[in-house]
């Protein structure tokens, strides 16, 4: 089953045409099935993070069509489009961006805060995910106070606590050592085959992308290749 669809997506900043303009897309279709692991790799400046922002609904496109679920998110006023992230859509990102003055366990339900769930439905949500993340001993204590890799499994469980239809992230070992990016790594599989969370990743990092079933290939704002993994990383 289609997740997302995106048709002919372009993407111009600076003024649809003329000097100082800059196509960072240039006709971008691409189809996700529900419950893949997607990575879109290429060298920088080829357009990965605009094509990441106008996928999920934090940039529009210049022109082009993009549907998750079915909803057309290209065709959605600013505010539909707010909260149809806020509600189906999780985000993680290079730097965490966790807030300081939250505890971990703050961070995670921060999201289901903002939805009014109740304080129980809180309470178990945050500790199905703390368990299956491995935080569980973390979740009293402050950013500042825990691993980059703990920061990041807690951003992944912040964005997973409304039960997205899918995961956007952009960089998400960017800032992390070989040992931390294969935990969150093994994390993003793990919401895959036990969740069928749906995952698509911006990445630089090869290690970080052999994780993800397939890998689109982009380079000048097109897509110029797509790898589909047969089996698992495990059988490698
Ligand atoms: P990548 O993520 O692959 O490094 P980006 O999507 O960030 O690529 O950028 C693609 C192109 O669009 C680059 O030429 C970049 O300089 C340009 N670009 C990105 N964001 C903006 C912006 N807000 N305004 C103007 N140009 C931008
Ligand atoms: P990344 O490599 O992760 O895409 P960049 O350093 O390219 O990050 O971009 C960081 C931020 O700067 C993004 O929000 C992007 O939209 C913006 N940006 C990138 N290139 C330009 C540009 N030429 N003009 C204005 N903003 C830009």
């Amino acid at each position: 089953m289609v997740i997302l669809d995106a048709r002919n997506i372009v993407k111009v900043y600076g003024g649809s045409s003329g000097e100082g303009a800059t196509k960072a897309l240039d006709g971008v279709s691409l189809s996700i099935n529900k419950g893949e692991f997607v990575a879109i790799m290429g060298p920088s400046g080829s357009g990965k993070t605009t094509l990441l922002n106008v996928l999920s609904g934090i940039d529009q496109p210049t022109s082009g069509e993009v549907s998750i679920s079915g909803e057309e998110i290209s065709e959605m006023s600013g505010d539909q489009l707010a909260l149809f992230r806020r509600k189906q859509l999780g985000f993680v990102f290079q730097e965490f961006n966790l807030l300081d003055s939250l505890t971990v366990k703050e961070n995670i339900i921060l999201p289901m805060v903002l939805e009014k769930k109740t304080a129980a439905d809180m309470d178990t949500k945050v500790h199905g995910l703390a368990n299956l993340f491995e935080i569980d001993s973390i979740l009293d204590k402050y950013p500042y106070n825990i691993s980059g890799g703990q920061q990041q499994r807690t951003a992944v469980s912040r964005a997973l606590v409304n039960d997205p239809a899918m995961i956007f992230a952009d960089e998400p070992t960017g800032n992390l050592d070989s040992k931390s990016s294969a935990v969150i790594m093994e994390c993003f599989e793990k919401i895959v085959d036990e969740l069928s969370t749906t995952v698509l990743l911006v990445t630089h990092d090869v290690f970080a992308a052999s994780y993800c079933h397939k890998v689109v290939f982009i380079k000048d704002g097109m897509i110029y290749s797509s790898i589909v993994k047969k089996g698992s990383r495990k059988e490698f």
